[in-house]
């Protein structure tokens, strides 16, 4: 059984070919939003705000016109995000490629710089984690590593969402597309901390200096607390699983794991299912804006130049056969000579190539770039996409439907 996929190439030779104010609302016509909302339906747009000093997030007029074209159809909606691991700049005072994502203050701040307000968009902007990201419903699964899922809470208030998603490449993920902005972004801080670490959450009390109170200063819910003789206590049943605590502890007292590549995969992937088996599958509509593809994510501040040129916009109410849509669209392509892939030794310039096994890594260990020069290829954007299949997500066999503007509209 194969899914369609709608395709809009990024080819543009007039106003009536326009990406954002007419591909990406016909791209949703498509997938038949049109004969599912109703009026008064409260709609979704997840997006990405982009990281402070990310220059490649997705240009705010095309979630704009995504807004206007719901409210024609007589839906109210909102545009969201979620709040990124870790606290906010004013807290730590140490400013990293991450930074300005950790609260929702601190986001709508970076998403005004970015261009994103509610007057720019006509609709509201929140966090689905809420403030500080521990807003959450915590969902079952059976997934290949979870049993539950941190989903992020204020989904419970919207009929349908559309996941408006930039595609790119991801240091970890292999790429980062709809199955990504499920399975992190539509998790709670927490759940972003899970995906990439496990579920390891534990204290070594005896470490705990007696003169700090970093955790429980920075504990949005009383969970920690010290006694008269300046001992720690930690109260599992108001834990929100935000692990703020973790990020201020200098003393390593609270510990959370450490997992490899193809680990962090699966966990995502298991959140995926968990925000799906959530908001419900056939209330999400996907759209894939595959322009601005660099080699990294939004959630970084290195925006480096596209790897290949823009692609276009897709579409389909089935993620897995819309990133691998993408992917192969994009493989499909010759890369930028003046991009990083291009310093890569050993692989051509012209496509069909997998250029996802070759996407160069930042080495936190060594603090240098890692080019593949090794000739390994790095799979991870197939086993993300396998993973996703395999937990039932949706299918890596797709009909590719492409629209033309003029003859189809
Ligand atoms: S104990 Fe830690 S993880 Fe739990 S809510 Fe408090 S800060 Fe968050
Ligand atoms: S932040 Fe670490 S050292 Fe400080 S009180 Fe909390 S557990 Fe103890």
């Amino acid at each position: 059984m194969k899914s369609d996929v709608f395709y809009f190439t990024a080819r543009t030779h007039s106003h009536e070919q326009s990406m954002s104010k007419f591909k990406g609302p016909l791209a949703l016509k498509k997938l038949g939003i049109e004969q599912r909302i109703k009026s008064g339906d409260k709609i979704v747009i997840k997006t990405h705000f982009g990281a402070l000093e990310n220059t490649r997030y997705l240009r705010p007029s095309y979630l704009r016109f995504l807004c206007d074209y719901t409210k024609d159809l007589g839906a109210v909606p909102s545009l969201a995000e979620s709040c990124g691991w870790g606290v906010p700049e004013s807290v730590s005072g140490v400013h990293t490629e991450y930074s300005g994502r950790a609260t929702e203050t601190e986001y709508l701040k970076t998403a005004l710089i970015h261009g994103f307000t509610e007057e720019t968009m006509g609709a509201p902007i929140l966090m689905l984690d809420g403030e500080d990201g521990t807003d959450i419903e915590i969902q079952k699964i059976n997934g290949k590593r979870f049993n539950e899922v941190l989903v992020a809470g204020r989904l419970r208030k919207f009929d349908y969402m559309i996941m408006a998603t930039h595609f790119k490449g991801h240091a970890s993920a292999g790429f980062g597309g709809s199955i990504k902005n499920l399975g992190i972004g539509c998790v709670s801080k927490g759940g972003k901390v899970e995906a990439h670490t496990g579920k390891t959450f534990e204290f070594n009390f005896d470490s705990c200096n007696l003169e700090c109170k970093n955790c429980i200063n920075i504990c949005p819910t009383h969970a920690l607390t010290k006694d008269d003789d300046n001992k720690l206590s930690f109260n599992e049943e108001l834990c929100k699983f935000c692990y703020m605590c973790a990020s201020v502890c200098k003393d390593e007292v609270i510990n959370i794991g450490h997992v490899p590549r193809v680990e962090f995969i699966t966990q995502m992937v298991d959140n995926a299912k968990g925000v799906v088996d959530y908001f419900g599958k056939d209330k999400i509509f996907y759209i894939n804006f595959a322009i601005d593809i660099t080699y990294q994510c939004d959630c970084t501040g290195g925006s480096d130049i596209p790897f290949v040129p823009d692609i276009g916009v897709l579409a389909s109410l089935d993620p897995v056969a819309l990133d691998q849509a993408t992917v192969d669209l994009i493989h499909k392509s010759s890369i930028n000579p003046h991009s990083i892939l291009s310093e890569v030794k050993n692989i051509p310039m012209q496509g069909p190539f997998e250029w996802f096994s070759h996407i160069p890594r930042y080495d936190p260990q060594s603090r240098e770039m890692n080019f593949n020069q090794d000739g390994k290829e790095s799979k991870h954007w197939e086993t993300q996409l396998k993973a996703a299949e395999e937990i039932g997500l949706g299918t890596r066999n797709y009909n590719l439907i492409k629209v033309e503007i003029e003859k189809d509209n």
